[in-house]
């Protein structure tokens, strides 16, 4: 699509952006990469810093063929490549900087620096290798490379779709539902995925929380006894060092009723070389610990990705992947079946297929709702019930998750449901008769409506 610069600007400008436009429009402002300001300096505890490299890199041969890695990477060594911290330091968050790696002409140069006015731009040089950079279609390109369709698509969704800044009891800790809490540790991420449902932080320059926020974040949690599940999220949590990780998750450990402790991290998938032994050992010391990951497509399923999981596995963190439903990169049943196939390869469950929420910027990633019920009813009956994710919509203003499933009842009486299979055939399947109410003992769990148990609650109260 050919938009002219002059409307993009002008979308810019309209929507808000002028703070922005004027901090990033010297000439360092792509120099800068997102949240630079407040990274500690000290590679070792913090989010590695940022000093770029990226003049060895432009220096290196192309062209050594195998994979992308040694067509644009071949000179670093394996040493270095599989060092986290330099692929984190090694980001490409400048348009200039991905031009010499995937063909942009010189609009679409222009208008990319302008979107990233809006919504940085960062890939690690591990994710950038899954590229294929002569197809503009590439499904992993999508996730990671900036479209002129997040600006000229903008008017259309909403920054924050599911409310949570209302749920936000103490800054970072998200507090909707009694038994499980939301923290936030920072907002850097590996990588800015093109889909995100937080792109709207993006542009606050990176942040961890300070000792002090931690702290009240924990208090939080001390006074509040229905709590029992942590879900440590950012950004991305696995960018704290693991000294500074491990310190919060010792101190929630020491929380009597907390249960579980739950990771959400596209680490995996994006940058897995962090999932080291050290990471590994540490968590391991603490379990029941989580881990929920981010997998949109197959070949995100790499040898790199696997050992990852497998590391994490054999340290006694299970692994679940919560995908999102996005055009172009896995909306139909093959995709969705070769990457839950892959993931129960690697020991990721298929957990969740998530609806792409209602976010701006988004739109051109989004998929009619229908699409994902046709997917799940491709996929279900046709593999095992164990590579079938549930598809899910997180409603709008933290109305929650809502499963959506195709329709097998085709009609239903007291006596009988009529119901089809997945590959439409029809059943007759009996109905058992519900259980009278004759003595009082049982009337909680009569499903008849008496004054027993008029709600699940109530029964469930009475059942204690
Ligand atoms: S890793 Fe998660 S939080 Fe970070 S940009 Fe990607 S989707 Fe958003």
């Amino acid at each position: 699509m050919k938009t002219s610069l002059v409307k993009l600007k002008s979308q810019l400008v309209s929507q808000s952006e002028k703070h922005c436009l004027e901090s990033c429009s010297n000439s360092a402002s792509e120099e800068e990469p997102p949240g630079k300001r407040s990274i500690s300096d000290d590679p070792e505890e913090e989010p590695p810093s940022r000093h770029s490299l990226f003049e060895v890199l432009e220096e290196k041969p192309s062209g050594k063929t195998a994979t992308t890695r040694y067509r644009f990477f071949g000179d670093i060594p394996d040493s270095v490549w599989n060092d986290w911290k330099w692929q984190f330091r090694n980001r490409i968050t400048r348009i200039g900087q991905l031009a010499k790696f995937i063909p942009l002409s010189a609009e679409e140069i222009a208008q990319l620096k302008l979107v990233t006015m809006r919504y940085p731009l960062s890939v690690t040089p591990y994710y950038l290798s899954l590229i294929n950079p002569d197809d503009p279609d590439d499904p992993i390109r999508k996730q990671a490379i900036p479209s002129v369709l997040e600006m000229t698509m903008g008017s259309l969704g909403v920054e924050d779709p599911l409310g949570e800044r209302e749920d936000t009891v103490v800054p970072g800790l998200v507090h909707r539902y009694p038994d499980r809490v939301l923290m936030v540790l920072t907002d850097i991420c590996p990588m800015f995925c093109r889909h995100c449902t937080r792109k709207r932080e993006w542009r606050h320059g990176g942040w961890v929380r300070t000792p002090a926020e931690v702290e009240a974040m924990l208090d939080y949690i001390r006074q509040h006894k229905t709590v029992r599940d942590i879900i440590l999220s950012g950004g991305d949590p696995l960018t704290l060092s693991t000294r500074h990780l491990e310190d919060v998750i010792r101190r929630l450990r020491q929380i009597k009723h907390i249960e579980i402790i739950r990771i959400g991290t596209r680490f995996p998938v994006v940058l897995p070389q962090r999932i080291d032994n050290e990471l590994c050992t540490m968590l391991s010391k603490y379990g029941p610990i989580w881990l929920n990951t981010h997998f949109n497509h197959v070949r995100e399923i790499t040898p790199e990705a696997a050992e990852a999981c497998d590391r994490l596995v054999r340290s006694g963190v299970p692994v679940n992947n919560q995908s999102v439903l996005l055009r172009g990169v896995n909306d139909s049943i093959e995709a969705q079946m070769a990457l839950c196939h892959g993931l129960l390869r690697i020991k990721v469950r298929p957990y969740y297929l998530f609806q792409c929420d209602e976010v701006q910027g988004t739109e051109h990633l989004r998929t009619p709702v229908e699409v994902g019920v046709q997917i799940i009813e491709g996929m279900r009956g046709h593999t095992s019930g164990l590579a079938v994710p549930t598809f899910v919509i997180d409603l709008p203003n933290g109305g929650g998750k809502v499963p959506l499933q195709p329709n097998y009842i085709l009609s239903q009486t007291e006596a009988e449901l009529v119901l089809r299979n997945y590959e439409g055939r029809t059943f007759h399947y009996r109905n058992p008769a519900k259980p009278a109410c004759p003595e009082p003992a049982a009337e909680v769990l009569c499903p008849t409506g008496s004054a027993a148990a008029n709600s699940p609650q109530q029964a469930a109260a009475k059942l204690g």
